[in-house]
């Protein structure tokens, strides 16, 4: 069923670098026969899951959407790819994104560009645009994403679906292609809160193979799912209602705060003072932390090798130059300068102190209040073209996400009003490893 509608959209939407059919059919058959001889089944059993190809798939291409990794194919399977695996999910496909996740449109591919379904002049959004616009078309029920700065929640915003970004830690890491690794999180993409329930279900948990997964035990979210909230204390950031974000977008969360008000929630307007800083501080630190990650794609160990080099070093500067697309090349920069002697306290030390005081402004609501809430982004989505001239208007898109990453804590993207028929994306944060609680309000309005 899922090749099919997959058959049907994919030359509008073109949400898949890489399609696995044949082994995906084998996988169906096998799973059938498991159908008819065992009793006990895995908990998306069945069940047809695309993976963004940052993520490593044994024998099947993973490119993250650069040219430098064109040919690649990995030698195992990340521990979330194994983990869906052991729940007896298909994977269907790997999804096209940003190259290396830099990005907020999937406009940065190295291979082709993603359409959104609502309008397909407008951009999915991204770096995992092509893993929300997958499952808004309908081609597959679950998708996984990454989320550095808002790369899973803009994206499922700007194509009216549910994407959550787990507590730093509660995810492994391991196999998911690094781009900065203190803020990067694997995080499911499906069309309702249940459904992200379940994947994360799977996914989440201690890996040994990840020193920064989390040993703090895995909660049934499922069970979360009550429909109860009455009690809850919803805080309402001034700084996310704010200058910037459109009208429409205001509007749609005042009217979604209302309804949580009609089922027994209170809200009040807080402030997040530092947030103001949020994407200085993350351009620098992510750029540094990618700077150091991508050192290691030098045509030597994977992927694409340049044919006209001289020696060694030249070998090495061809591979990357030609490689890497621009913006990749700009982070690598911006990155390299800020790290290095002379400029590291400048730069880079003062920005983690930021990031120190961001994080406390997150504490000090979460004193009080169980959630925040506001808008996922300032803007439904744009059309294909808009941004691409100028990286600082592209990187304002993420102004309302990043702070989360910032901070380690869980925030989820669920649709919550269409303007001009385009999605409109509620933000809910929590605290740490409290996906529960955001998944219970998130399904509040199922
Ligand atoms: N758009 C942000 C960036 O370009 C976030 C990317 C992400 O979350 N992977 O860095």
């Amino acid at each position: 069923e899922s090749f099919k509608r997959i058959h049907e959209v994919e030359e509008k939407v073109q949400a898949f670098l890489t399609l696995d059919e044949e082994r995906a059919r084998a996988k169906a058959k096998e799973l059938d026969e498991k159908l008819a001889t065992e009793e006990e089944f895995g908990l998306l059993f069945g069940m047809p899951i695309g993976v963004k190809d940052n993520i490593v798939t044994k024998g099947l291409r993973t490119t993250c959407a650069s040219k430098i990794l064109y040919n690649f194919d990995p030698i195992y399977d990340a521990t979330v790819v194994q983990r869906l695996q052991e729940a007896d999910a298909v994977t269907v496909g790997k999804l096209n994104m940003d190259e290396f996740a830099m990005g907020s449109s999937t406009e940065n591919s190295g291979f082709q560009l993603t359409r959104n379904p609502w309008n397909i002049e407008c951009v999915p959004g991204g770096s995992s645009g092509g893993s929300a616009a997958a499952v808004a078309a309908g081609e597959v029920p679950f998708a996984l994403g990454s989320d550095t700065g808002g790369s899973i929640r803009q994206p499922a915003a700007f194509c009216g679906v549910v994407g959550l970004k787990p507590t730093y830690g509660r995810v492994s890491r391991f196999g998911l292609v690094a781009f900065a690794s203190s803020l990067d999180q694997i995080g499911p993409i499906t069309r309702t809160v249940e459904d992200n329930a379940y994947l994360l279900q799977v996914i989440s948990g201690l890996d040994p193979m990840d020193s920064t997964s989390a040993n703090v035990d895995v909660p049934d979210y499922v069970s979360a799912l009550t429909g109860d909230i009455r009690g809850l204390k919803i805080a309402v950031p001034k700084e996310y209602l704010g200058e910037g974000v459109s009208e429409e977008v205001r509007q749609s969360v005042l009217h979604a705060l209302k309804v949580l008000e009609g089922l027994g929630a209170t809200w009040e307007e807080v402030s997040l003072p530092h947030s103001k800083y949020a994407l200085a501080t993350y351009y620098l630190l992510a750029s540094s932390e990618a700077s150091a990650n991508l050192a290691r794609f030098d045509g030597v160990r994977y992927g694409y090798r340049t044919d006209n080099a001289k020696n060694l070093i030249d070998m090495y500067k061809q591979t990357r130059s030609e490689g890497f697309g621009n913006e990749v090349k700009r982070r690598i920069m911006l990155g390299t300068f800020a790290l290095s002697s002379g400029y590291y306290d400048a730069y880079y030390k003062k920005a983690q102190k930021v990031r120190t005081l961001i994080k406390q402004d997150f504490e000090n609501v979460f004193e009080k209040y169980d959630v925040i809430i506001g808008p996922t982004t300032p803007t439904p989505a744009f059309k294909i073209g808009e941004k691409t001239s100028d990286p600082l208007t592209m990187y304002a898109n993420d102004i309302l996400t990043i702070p989360v990453n910032l901070a380690g804590v869980p925030g989820i993207s669920i649709p919550c009003g269409l303007v001009n028929g385009l999605p409109v994306g509620l933000q809910i944060i929590g605290k740490h490893f409290d996906e529960s609680t955001i998944y219970r309000v998130a399904h509040a309005f199922e």
